[in-house]
């Protein structure tokens, strides 16, 4: 374990961030007050665990570089991200852009105050041009996104950390929880009226465990009640093939929706039961086309890297199938280990030990060779990246990166990284946000995870939103 003292609470969060990239197999402490206070035996420290102290009396940037130079040294490694803590970094690039920068100042900017790698630095400066073209047409200020979570899913994935239910077990809930996104429609049919609606997003858990007719009962509700004439992309997340069927994805063809995800994380049968997904591989490419058949000219996949027992050899095989289905948008993840998952539980009872701990904690070498190979694919398949993001506790201190071909790049998942317009969240377990102007304040309101009480509560949910959208 490593345990870090430090004399005050201040940058807490970025020095247990920064040790953890560089430890991602270890856990971090970072304990406020002078050591000694409270002897080590009580606070579960033993003398194999390797103790700091900290002076956090100085700016953040100094701190963060202090911090990096120093684990630097200790381990030999060195970060792609640099020092960056944040979830994300073009939104550097894109503010010194829209200050009027040149690429060359954002180069060295980022290089000196975050010590950054050249290649993050490029790719940073890449993504946000594209994004800034991309987002040209959106109206900020008159313009709202909408997103409805379906949190039901055929079975719950190893790492997953979103608001899930079984769908097997649930199924009887599922018209009553339309319900209540029908009076969360009817709030936003009545609050967002003269306002633009740019992109529709239904994700989850997993969209497609909705029948065919209940598809078509809450998408023609939205259409109904919403003004759908400016919407530039309706995206419904197909995520999991083995909800998908033929007369859903009509149902969603003849809805209107234009893009759907269809998600492998992995090309291995071996790994898929491992994570526990409960599809194989041919179910995959026999969703994808259908998909296909049934007129989709938009389809993302996501992949995971550094999954179990996974090797960079594994991610290749995984890219060379996906390239004989020819995605339009490829999402590649690197694994998150995240609070709420089965995957977090078991390492933090430690019920995960040796290597079947290691194979989920890659050494970052795999991570990188992994997303070079993923990135080459990409690349080859005619994609480019368009987005990109951080997470906490993400395998290797790496990035989820979206690619695209030319016009297929998912707006949506751009305003939603990059926080630039408001997102009205309906359903259980989903993040409303307002942005005031751009750059400015944001502010957020959020539904209750748990569907029963969310169902129950959905008067107070639709006031919480009320509140947050008032003029
Ligand atoms: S498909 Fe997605 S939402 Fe559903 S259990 Fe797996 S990770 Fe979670």
């Amino acid at each position: 374990m490593q345990v870090i003292y430090i004399k005050e609470d201040r940058f807490q969060y970025d020095i247990h961030s920064l040790y953890k990239a560089f430890y991602p197999a270890e856990e971090v402490r970072v304990i406020i007050g002078e050591k000694g206070l409270v002897p080590d035996k009580e606070r579960d420290i033993s003398p194999s665990d390797e103790i700091s102290f900290i002076d956090v009396d100085t700016s953040k940037n100094d701190l963060k570089k202090q911090i990096y130079l120093e684990l630097s040294e200790r381990t030999g490694k060195e970060l792609p991200w640099g020092d960056l803590t944040g979830i994300r970094p073009t939104r550097i690039a894109m503010n010194l852009l829209e200050e009027g920068k040149t690429a060359e100042e954002i180069r060295s900017y980022m290089k000196d105050t975050y010590l950054v790698s050249d290649k993050k630095i490029d790719v940073s400066i890449d993504i946000a041009l594209r994004e800034k073209e991309i987002l040209k047409d959106i109206d900020y200020k008159n313009g709202y996104s909408l997103y409805l979570g379906i949190p039901f899913c055929p079975t719950t994935c190893l790492y997953c950390s979103f608001t899930s239910y079984p769908i097997g077990a649930y199924s009887k809930v599922v018209d009553e929880y339309i319900s209540c996104l029908k009076k969360e429609i009817d709030f936003v049919a009545d609050s967002f009226k003269g306002k633009t609606l740019d992109t529709v997003y239904i994700g989850g858990g997993t969209p497609t465990t909705l029948e065919a007719e209940q598809m078509r009962t809450l998408i023609g509700y939205l259409q109904e009640k919403l003004d759908f004439s400016k919407v530039k992309e309706f995206t419904v997340e197909s995520g999991r093939p083995d909800s998908i069927t033929q007369d859903k994805l009509r149902a969603m063809k003849e809805m209107g929706v234009t893009r759907i995800s269809v998600n492998p994380q992995s090309m291995s049968d071996e790994t898929l039961r491992l994570i526990g997904r409960r599809h194989t591989v041919a179910q995959l490419i026999e969703a994808f086309d259908l998909a296909r058949q049934e007129g989709f000219d938009n389809i993302n996949m996501d992949i995971i890297l550094g999954l179990p027992g996974e090797t960079p050899e594994d991610v290749s095989h995984t890219i060379e199938e996906i390239k004989k289905l020819s995605p339009d948008d490829l999402t590649v993840h690197c694994l998150a280990i995240k609070r709420g998952s089965r995957l977090f539980e078991a390492m933090r009872k430690k019920e995960m030990k040796g290597e079947l701990k290691t194979s989920f904690i890659k050494p970052s070498v795999d991570i990188a060779r992994m997303a070079e190979i993923a990135e080459k694919g990409a690349l080859e398949m005619g994609l480019k990246p368009y987005y990109l993001y951080r997470q906490k506790n993400i395998s290797g201190n790496f990035e989820n990166t979206g690619y695209a071909s030319e016009g297929k790049a998912g707006i949506y998942n751009i305003l939603i990284n990059e926080e630039v317009q408001s997102i009205v969240a309906l359903g259980a377990g989903t993040v409303s946000k307002r942005v005031y102007g751009e750059g400015g304040r944001i502010e957020r309101c959020d539904n209750v995870k748990d569907i029963a009480l969310y169902m129950e509560q959905i008067d107070e949910m639709i006031d919480r939103k009320r509140r947050l959208f008032a003029d």
